[in-house]
């Protein structure tokens, strides 16, 4: 079984490669002279590497001496630079801007009726912020045209996974109704997220207040379809409910206001090696970096990406942004946030990593290298952050095979960065140039030289 579902990706996989052609230089291309990290935790990185790529796919990888460049390559050197596989953010909303209300933005949408606008923003920065596959969790079947637009290579932005409406038994005031399955029992569970995968759902996204039955339910259906199920979860209980029934990520885990876990739980997790992505940025880093300094709250970038409407409301909704709701209980979901995060990595849990972007002041522009940070900053070393970043979120798309890591025969996603990460992980915030698909982008600090004759600026 897992092998036809494996078979059927790669050919759906293809054709959507095939579709960017037209976003594709037309001759090999060599990026020579920069530090490879190739998304393998325990791998050393190549130094003064060579890695080519043509037509969408990776075709060779290492050192100067020993890899030829075909002569019709368009060579970029990226001397004192990283080149490292594109970021996987397991955990996106691309409904989102980063506004801090969420009443108040759905009004300002009114409803759904905009979010049509919004979208292709938040697409374009994650691109640029060097995402260039993400799990979206939650956004309304309209992300349905966004996703296909990217994959035709008609507007720019990540490889879109997305799991349509999420499944609850607790209704959240004031969102749109086209957010939410509401459910009230496991049948009714069952038949929704057929329906999901029915309307193309890639995961089902379960969120809170489900029964360890409810929870059984659409683990059934979705593994019936190849679906995986990301769960929504805080509470011991809703934990240890999902555990039994088999969901196969856990999202937010390890953040919040719960206090950290017991021992137990914490060994079923990762004795059953079940992904987490702990999303713990939003929570104990985003609002301490806001205090300190506000100033980012108002860079330049938004101004240019947004219509002036939508640029004004977001600002407005910054004002004394210390009294949004959202931030609330922010003091002890640090405190907490910081000891759960710390808890699952130091009892070796399987460590995804996603953003929660773009959750009130959580830009996607800075989202990923904000929680790479944080996670290191909670005990991980940068190239396990990195590698989880790429690899293992390859892992949990279940697209490893096509994804995750610079080698050949992969397809050609990877990012340069100014600066080194290994040595400070803060140089994730300096992407200089996204490769997705084979397609070259490249920000204003990098356009100079060939990169220009092939690329196309963000
Ligand atoms: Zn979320």
């Amino acid at each position: 079984m897992f092998r036809i579902f494996t078979l059927v990706f790669i050919v759906l996989l293809s054709c959507s490669i095939h579709s960017q052609e037209i976003l594709r230089p037309d001759r090999p291309v060599a990026f020579v002279g920069g530090m490879l990290i190739d998304g393998y935790e325990a791998a050393e990185p190549i130094h003064h590497s060579v890695v080519i790529f043509d037509d969408g796919r990776i075709v060779a990888v290492g050192e100067r001496h020993n890899t030829p460049i075909p002569g019709n390559a368009t060579v970029i050197d990226i001397s004192g630079k990283t080149l490292l596989p594109g970021l996987i953010d397991a955990h996106v909303h691309v409904d989102l801007i980063g506004h801090g209300d969420y009443t108040r933005y759905y009004k300002f949408l009114q409803g759904t009726k905009r979010l049509h606008e919004v979208m292709p923003i938040a697409a374009k920065q994650m691109l640029r912020a060097g995402v260039t596959s993400a799990i979206d969790l939650g956004t309304p079947f309209q992300i349905l045209d966004l996703r296909d637009k990217i994959r035709a290579g008609e507007i720019p932005g990540p490889r879109l996974t997305i799991s349509g409406p999420w499944i609850t038994r607790i209704r959240w005031p004031g969102i749109p109704p086209e957010y939410e399955i509401f459910i009230d029992s496991p049948e009714e569970a069952a038949t929704r997220a057929r329906e999901l995968i029915e309307q193309g759902a890639d995961v089902i996204k379960v969120w809170a207040g489900l029964t360890e039955e409810d929870y059984r339910a659409v683990v059934d259906v979705a593994h019936q379809h190849g679906v995986k199920v990301h769960a929504h979860l805080y509470h011991p209980e809703a934990i240890r409910a999902a555990i039994a029934a088999g969901v196969d990520v856990f999202q937010h885990v390890g953040s919040a206001r719960n206090p950290p876990y017991d021992d137990d739980l914490l060994a079923q997790i990762t004795h059953n090696n079940i992904p987490i992505v702990q999303t713990i940025s939003h929570r104990i880093w985003v609002y301490p970096a806001t205090v300190a300094f506000p100033e980012r709250l108002y860079n330049p970038i938004h101004k240019k990406d947004m219509p002036p409407d939508i640029y004004a409301e977001v600002i407005d909704s910054f004002n004394n942004f210390h009294r949004l709701s959202y931030f609330y209980d922010i003091g002890t979901e640090t405190r907490n946030s910081k000891v759960a995060a710390r808890q699952f990595i130091e009892a070796g849990a399987y460590m995804g990593v996603g953003t929660d972007a773009a959750s009130p002041l959580n830009f996607h522009t800075e989202a990923m290298w904000y929680e790479m940070s944080a996670l290191v900053e909670s005990g991980m070393t940068p190239i396990q952050v990195i590698s989880a970043a790429t690899k293992t979120n390859a892992e949990i798309l279940g697209q490893f095979e096509q994804l995750g890591t610079i080698e050949p025969g992969k397809v050609a996603d990877m990012i340069v960065i100014d600066g080194n990460p290994l040595a400070n992980i803060d140089a994730m915030a300096h992407v200089e140039i996204v490769v997705k698909d084979g397609g070259v982008w490249y920000a204003e600090s990098a356009a100079s030289g060939p990169v220009i004759e092939i690329g196309h600026a963000f």
